[in-house]
């Protein structure tokens, strides 16, 4: 893959938890599937509660295996 494949999670409101996940796009957004998170129109919004872009946090990349799998704490030590 040379595309970006990085996922991103929603940090809006704190209970919304939607991930952005370049392998599928975003259907309401009407996003394709293939788009790299920082290929979205600057005007995106999660669909789940309508914060904008700059209030996701980047997840790295994964497989995308449909598992929740998704660690937090993955911080670079001191
Ligand atoms: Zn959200």
């Amino acid at each position: 893959m040379s595309e970006n494949q990085e996922k991103f999670q929603c940090q809006g409101a704190g209970t919304c938890g939607y991930i952005y996940d370049p392998d599928r796009g975003d259907k309401k957004g009407k996003i394709p599937k293939g788009t790299a998170f920082e290929n979205l129109p600057a005007d995106w919004k999660c669909p789940g509660r309508g914060v904008s872009k700059d209030r996701f946090k980047c997840l790295g990349t994964r497989s995308a295996s449909g598992k929740n799998g998704i660690r937090e704490g993955e911080e670079k030590g001191s």
